[in-house]
């Protein structure tokens, strides 16, 4: 169980990301772009990526509207997703998706589990499961 005052941090993450997310907007020189809709809660989603020539995501940015969770989640990959391979971009995405979930996570880098454990209160919520994960779904098929 997490705890109050920990639940509280995170609530507040997720409250400053959703009104002021990070890396919003169209990206012009993007080369892997997609969106993703949840119809379960009507979260929109558009994420733009600049992969470079040695396969590392030299950008990343989004653009979309929906609740709370859906944006600060879309947000906190943009920031998480600069430098990366497109595998370390999978392995994050399979690290978030198990958080949310509620299951166990063991294999993920201590910083990177830190800023998605922000997103792992909405395990207790599995309706908005789709809304955490919309971006990162939408992330992997621009790939
Ligand atoms: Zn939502």
């Amino acid at each position: 169980m997490m705890d109050a005052n920990l639940r509280e941090l995170y609530q507040e993450i997720i409250l400053d990301h959703s009104r002021h997310p990070r890396h919003f907007g169209p990206l012009a020189d993007a080369n892997h772009v997609a969106e993703g809709f949840n119809p379960l809660c009507g979260d929109r989603v558009k994420v733009y990526l600049k992969v470079d020539e040695a396969g590392r995501i030299a950008e990343a940015n989004f653009e979309g509207r929906g609740c709370a969770i859906s944006v600060a989640s879309a947000s906190l990959m943009s920031e998480l997703l600069k430098g990366r391979t497109v595998e370390q971009a999978e392995h994050l995405m399979g690290g978030c998706l198990k958080l949310v979930k509620g299951e166990a996570v063991d294999d993920l880098a201590g910083a990177d589990r830190e800023t998605l454990e922000v997103m792992a209160g909405v395990s207790a919520f599995p309706m908005r499961v789709k809304c955490a994960t919309l971006a990162w779904h939408a992330m992997k098929s621009a790939l």
